[in-house]
C-alpha cells in the first residue's frame, strides 16, 4: 500500500503508465511545447500498458507522429534504462542513427554520453549510454557476440516497413530471443514500429509471433495534401522540370517551404546551385543579415561511405538541361511556359539547402533549423527525406517520381545504379511530407497514367544486393542447421522441390548452403567488412603485411578516394580550372603507382601511395585539397584502419599490431605478396584481355572477357591501368555506365588461376591439389577440403 502523503503536500504527479519508477526527465518549455504537438503523446499510456502486458508490440503511424523521439523517451522514464538494463533502437539509415540520438539528447537534456550512438565505424557510447540508436546491422553484429542480448532491456526496431534486409533478419532472430529471455527471467521487451504501411508483414506471420501482438495505431494530425499530376511525363529531364516547378511555386504561390525529390547526390547540388544561381542573395535584403551564410556547395563534404548501408546514389553529374516544359493538369500554377517560369520573383530569397545521406552531419542539422526570416525555405534532397527524416514547415513537394538504386546480378556479380520509377507506396509517402502542419500540394512531374502503373510497394532488398555477408553472418551464428533441417522438412512436405530433380544449379546451391563453416570462416566473420576483406585480412598475417592490408581493405571499403571534378563548369574560367584539378590527380596517381613491380599492384599500389602520403602530411584538409583526395574519405580510411587494427588483435593476440600513420611503402617483395592475397579475395573477378588478333568486332578492341559474361568489359578510365592494358587483371567491381567498366584494379598472377575460371582459351592452370589424409580435392571456395569428391562447387578436375 502508499504510504499517505505528509499533510499539506500534494502528492507527486504520476505518469500515466503507473510504473513502480518513474524517472523524470527535464526538459526545456519550447521542448515541452513542441512534443505536446505530438500525436504520439497522446497514447503514451496505451503505449506503456501495451509494453507492461506483453512481451511484443506494434506501433505504427505515419512519419513524424513523434514515434522515433518519444518512445523511447516513454520507456526511459518508465525505468526501462534504469539498473542493469539499456534501450536500444535500431534504424535501417546511419543518417537516422545520429541524428535520432542527438534530437532525443537534446530534448531530455542529456549529454551524448547518455544518450548515443553506434554506426558501423564510429559512436559515441559510453558506460554510462542509457539509450542507444544504431544502425541494425550494429544489433546483427552484438546478437553474434552475446546471442541473448543480455545488456538491453527493450529493444526497437525502427522503420520496419523498409523491410531491409537487417530488419528482417533481426526481427526474425528477436522472435526467438525474446521467449528464450522471459524463460530465463529476465525479460525483453521488443518494439517494432513502423510507417502505416506493411503492419500484417509483422503481426501475422505465426511463425514469427505465435500470439499476435498487439498493434498501436497513432492518429496522425494529416492535413489534407492535394495531388497534383503532370498532363505529360518529362521524358529524361525531370530536373529541369524540377526547377521549373519551384519557380513557378515560389513566384506565384503562398509562403510555405518547398521540399524536392530527385534521385542522386549530384543531381541534388546541380539543382540547388542551379536555384541559388536564379535567386541570389542580395545583402542587406534578410533584415537580419542571416542569409549572408547561405551555405555553398562544400566539396571537402562529399563523403564516400560504402554504398551497402544506404540508399544507392553515385556520383555522376546529374542532367542540368532545358528541356520542354510540361504543363499541369492543375490551375494552381497556371500553364506558363518554361521561359516565364525563369523569370523569378526576387523580392523573396530562397533559402536553398541539400539533403542527401552522406551529407555531414552538420549540414544536415540545418534542414531542422528554422529558414532566416524573409526567406522560403527549399529543401533539394534524395530519398533520405521520405520516411527517415522529418523536416518541419513544408507545403508544397515536389516529387520526380524516381529513386536511384544499386541492382545487383547475382549471377554475374555486376552492379549497376539504375534510377527507376518509385512505387505507389513511396509516392504517397513523399506526398504526405506536405500536410504536416497545414494543408499543402504535391506536384508530381508525371501523369496519373504512368501513377498507376508504380509497383505498390518496392522490391524487397534483398534482391538488390549480394548476400554474401548475410550467409557468412548466419553461418557464424550457428543458424545453418536450422536452415538446412528447415528446408529439409519443406523438401519432404513438398514445398520445395527436391534439389537434384533441378538441374545442376540448384545442386550445387544446395551443396553450399550445408557446407558447414570453417575456422578460416570463422575468423573471417569477425572481421566488420565484406567477406572478400574479410579474407584478405586472414591471410595476411601469414605475410608479414597486415598493415598494409589493412590499409588496402579499408580504402576499398570506403571507396571512391578521388574527387572526380566532373561537375558541369559554369563558365570557361571554370571548365579550365576542373580541367587542371583532373589533370593533378591522374599526376598524382601516376606517381603513387610507382614503377615496375609496384605498378602491377594497380590501382591498390595507388591506394597505399596516397593513404601513405596523407597520413605524412599529417592528413589535413590542405593536403587533400592540394592533391584531389576526399578529405573525408582519409578521414573515414583513418578511423576504419585503427579499428580493423583492434579487431586484429583481437582475433591474433601475436599479431601485436599498432596503426602507424605513418606506413613506408610496401618492399617489392611485400608487393608480390599483396598481389597474392588480393587474389585471395577477388579470385573469381579476374578478366583477360582479348588478344589484338582475336579481335573481330569493333565492341572488342581493348576489352576484357571476364570468365561469367559474355559480353566485353573494359578498364575504367580512371584506373592507372587505363594505357597499360595488362593482359590479365583482377578487378575489384564492375560497375555499368555507357560500358561495363572494371575498377579498382591490378594485375593478376595467371599462374594463381582458380581452377574454376575458364575461358574461351583454356589458360595453363596448376594441378589440382588433394587432401593428404582424405585424397579430397581441395575446395577453393570452402579454402578447406571438400566433403565431396569430386566437388560440387564446380571445380572438379
Ligand atoms: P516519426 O518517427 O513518427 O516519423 P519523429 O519522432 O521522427 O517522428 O519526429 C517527430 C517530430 O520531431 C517531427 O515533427 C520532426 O520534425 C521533429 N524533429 C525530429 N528531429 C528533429 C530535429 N533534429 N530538430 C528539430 N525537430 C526535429
Ligand atoms: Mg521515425
Amino acid at each position: 500500500a502508499e504510504a499517505p502523503a505528509a499533510p499539506g503536500k500534494i502528492p507527486e504527479p504520476k505518469p500515466p503508465s503507473q510504473p513502480a519508477i518513474f524517472i523524470p526527465v527535464d526538459r526545456s518549455p519550447e521542448i515541452q511545447e513542441a512534443r505536446l504537438l505530438l500525436p504520439i503523446l497522446a497514447e503514451e499510456q496505451v503505449v506503456m500498458e501495451a509494453v507492461t502486458h506483453n512481451r511484443v508490440v506494434v506501433i505504427s503511424g505515419e512519419t513524424g507522429s513523434g514515434k522515433t523521439t518519444q518512445v523511447p523517451q516513454f520507456l526511459y522514464e518508465a525505468g526501462y534504462a534504469s539498473g542493469d538494463g539499456i534501450i536500444g533502437v535500431t534504424e535501417p539509415r546511419r543518417v537516422a542513427a545520429v541524428s535520432m540520438s542527438q534530437r532525443v539528447a537534446k530534448e531530455m537534456n542529456l549529454s551524448d554520453r547518455v544518450v548515443s550512438y553506434q554506426i558501423r565505424y564510429e559512436g559515441n557510447t559510453t558506460e554510462n549510454t542509457k539509450i542507444k540508436f544504431m544502425t541494425d546491422g550494429v544489433l546483427l553484429k552484438e546478437i553474434q557476440r552475446d546471442f541473448l542480448l543480455t545488456k538491453y532491456k527493450v529493444i526497437i526496431i525502427d522503420e520496419a516497413h523498409e523491410r531491409s534486409v537487417y530488419t528482417d533478419i533481426l526481427i526474425g532472430l528477436l522472435s526467438r530471443i525474446v521467449p528464450l529471455r522471459a524463460k530465463r527471467g529476465r525479460p525483453l521487451k521488443l518494439i517494432i514500429m513502423s510507417a502505416t504501411l506493411r503492419v500484417e508483414d509483422f503481426t501475422a506471420n505465426e511463425s514469427l509471433f505465435p500470439a499476435r501482438p498487439p498493434v498501436i495505431e497513432v492518429g496522425t494530425r494529416q492535413f489534407a495534401v492535394t495531388v497534383h499530376f503532370n498532363k505529360r511525363t518529362p521524358l529524361d529531364d525531370y530536373a529541369g522540370e524540377a526547377f521549373r516547378k519551384i519557380c513557378k511555386i515560389h513566384r506565384m504561390l503562398p509562403p510555405g517551404g518547398i521540399l524536392v525529390f530527385l534521385t542522386g547526390q549530384a543531381e541534388v547540388h546541380s539543382l540547388c546551385r542551379r536555384l541559388r544561381r536564379s535567386f541570389p542573395h542580395r545583402p542587406g535584403h534578410s533584415g537580419k543579415g542571416t542569409v549572408s551564410t547561405l551555405p555553398r556547395i562544400d566539396l571537402a563534404n562529399y563523403s564516400s561511405v560504402p554504398l551497402e548501408e544506404e540508399e544507392a546514389e553515385d556520383r555522376e553529374a546529374g542532367s542540368d538541361g532545358d528541356g520542354e516544359a510540361g504543363s499541369e493538369a492543375d490551375l494552381d500554377l497556371g500553364d506558363g511556359d518554361g521561359a516565364e517560369a525563369e523569370t523569378p520573383d526576387p523580392s523573396i530569397p530562397l533559402y536553398v539547402l541539400p539533403l542527401y545521406s552522406m551529407l555531414s552531419a552538420e549540414n544536415q542539422a540545418k534542414v531542422f533549423r528554422p529558414a532566416p526570416g524573409g526567406t522560403r525555405l527549399c529543401v533539394v534532397a534524395t530519398n533520405v527525406a521520405e520516411t527517415s527524416l522529418t523536416i518541419p514547415g513544408i507545403k508544397y513537394v515536389v516529387d520526380c517520381g524516381k529513386s536511384k538504386r544499386r541492382f545487383y546480378d547475382q549471377l554475374t556479380g555486376v552492379s549497376t545504379f539504375r534510377v527507376t520509377w518509385i512505387s505507389q507506396a513511396s509516392a504517397n509517402q513523399r506526398a504526405g511530407r506536405a500536410g504536416r502542419t497545414e494543408p499543402g500540394h504535391c506536384y508530381r512531374l508525371y501523369s496519373s497514367a504512368v501513377f498507376a502503373d508504380f509497383e505498390e510497394f518496392s522490391p524487397a532488398e534483398i534482391t538488390r544486393r549480394p548476400v554474401d555477408d548475410l550467409v557468412l553472418q548466419m553461418k557464424d551464428l550457428n543458424i545453418e542447421k536450422s536452415l538446412v533441417s528447415a528446408e529439409e522438412l519443406l523438401i519432404s512436405l513438398g514445398a520445395l522441390v527436391e534439389p537434384l530433380q533441378t538441374g545442376r544449379y540448384k545442386e550445387l546451391e544446395r551443396a553450399k548452403l550445408s557446407c558447414p563453416i570453417s575456422p578460416l570462416g570463422r575468423a573471417m566473420a569477425s572481421f566488420p567488412v565484406a567477406p572478400r576483406y574479410a579474407k584478405m585480412l586472414a591471410l595476411s598475417r601469414q605475410h608479414d603485411c597486415m598493415q598494409y592490408a589493412i590499409t588496402l581493405v579499408s580504402a576499398l571499403t570506403v571507396r571512391e578516394l578521388f574527387e572526380e571534378f566532373n561537375r558541369p563548369a559554369v563558365n570557361e574560367e571554370e571548365t579550365q580550372k576542373l580541367k587542371g584539378k583532373r589533370a593533378r590527380v591522374a599526376q598524382m596517381q601516376r606517381i603513387w603507382a610507382g614503377q615496375g613491380v609496384s605498378l602491377k599492384l594497380g590501382d591498390l599500389m595507388v591506394v597505399l601511395g596516397a593513404v601513405g602520403a596523407c597520413e605524412f602530411a599529417g592528413c589535413t584538409l590542405h593536403f587533400c585539397t592540394q592533391n584531389g583526395l576526399r578529405y573525408k574519405a582519409m578521414l573515414e580510411i583513418r578511423r576504419l584502419r585503427a579499428q580493423l587494427t583492434n579487431a586484429t588483435n583481437a582475433i591474433y593476440p601475436e599479431a601485436g599490431l599498432f596503426v602507424d600513420p605513418k606506413m613506408k611503402p610496401p618492399l617489392e617483395s611485400q608487393v608480390t605478396m599483396l598481389r597474392q592475397m588480393v587474389l585471395a579475395g577477388l579470385g573469381d573477378q579476374v578478366a583477360r584481355r582479348l588478344p589484338p588478333g582475336e579481335v573481330l568486332e569493333d565492341k572488342w578492341r581493348n576489352a576484357y572477357k571476364t570468365p561469367l559474361l559474355d559480353d566485353p568489359v573494359f578498364i575504367h578510365p580512371s584506373s592507372v591501368l587505363f594505357k597499360q592494358l595488362p593482359e590479365f587483371v583482377v578487378y575489384q567491381e564492375i560497375v555499368e555506365t555507357s560500358k561495363m567498366y572494371m575498377k579498382g584494379m591490378a594485375e593478376w598472377i595467371p599462374l594463381l588461376l582458380p581452377r574454376y575460371t575458364h575461358f574461351e582459351k583454356p589458360l595453363e592452370s596448376p594441378p589440382p591439389s588433394y587432401c593428404p589424409d582424405t585424397g579430397r580435392v581441395r575446395c577453393h571456395r570452402a579454402s578447406t577440403f571438400c566433403k565431396y569428391n569430386p566437388c560440387l562447387h564446380g571445380c572438379t578436375v
